[in-house]
């Protein structure tokens, strides 16, 4: 697979040349499209998805059939990594949010390709302690902020992992699930960030117009998650260096 642009997805961007090269073959392309159910609550893991583009919600069911967002996986990650190495099993489900590209891998070889490149090994590892880090941090973000910040900051993070530039193809209902929120409380916040300018929502899609100031209106987790990463994505390298 010579054109894959593993480097596109943070992980795989990560695997040593040699690595690649011995386990490209076992890549799959695939299309992710909307609404696709890559993963199935409480069904086993049978690939693990590193999306190019596109985007990939995580959601949590209760007994009673309801539903909400408690993940978001695009190009900075990958969606079956934490299970693939514990019991297997999805406990959520994973399904394309925003249309796009990803590579799969089947779990047997992933497991296989982790153990042969420390690389993506440590990659992995820190995207999973991201993972834990943004599920606390959200927890609190849903108890405690307004829902213009939180909506605001969703946006900003759909944009960044789904490798798109400036259109999102996010439907309102999309939103107030990622939210955990009323529909309608959705349509009026986004309502009030069109008049000033920051967003322009049309059928089915939401347009950025003013990243920067979308910025100032987001809820201050978008920060507090922006410093976690940058900590957490380079501690291996001193904890490396310290017991080299
Ligand atoms: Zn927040």
């Amino acid at each position: 697979m010579a054109d894959a642009n593993v480097e596109s997805n943070a992980l795989l961007a990560e695997l040593e040349p040699t690595v690649r090269a011995r386990f490209l073959p076992y890549f799959q392309r695939v299309d992710l499209r909307r609404a696709d159910v890559i993963h199935s609550d409480g069904q086993m893991v049978e690939w693990v998805y590193f999306p190019l583009t596109g985007l990939v919600a995580v959601l949590t069911q209760t007994i009673a059939g309801e539903s909400v967002q408690t993940g978001m996986i695009g190009c900075n990650g990958a969606v079956g990594v934490l299970e693939a190495f514990g019991s297997g099993r999805f406990r959520s489900r994973g399904e394309v949010q925003i249309p796009g590209t990803a590579l799969r891998v089947g779990v047997g070889r992933y497991r296989e390709m982790v153990h042969s490149s420390p690389a993506l090994q440590a990659a992995v590892e820190q995207h999973l302690e991201m993972l834990v880090t943004e599920a606390r941090q959200l927890m609190a973000c849903n108890a405690l902020h307004p829902i213009e910040g939180r909506l605001s900051r969703s946006i900003l993070d759909a944009l960044d992992r789904s490798c798109l530039d400036r259109v999102l193809p996010l439907t309102q209902e999309a939103l107030a699930q990622m939210l955990g929120a009323q529909r309608t409380s959705v349509s009026g916040c986004i309502a009030k960030l069109q008049r000033r300018g920051l967003i322009r929502s049309s059928r089915g899609a939401i347009e950025v117009l003013d990243v920067a100031r979308l910025e100032q209106v987001a809820c201050d987790c978008r920060v507090s998650l922006a410093l976690a990463k940058d900590e957490i994505w380079t501690t291996p390298d001193r904890q490396r260096s310290a017991s080299g």
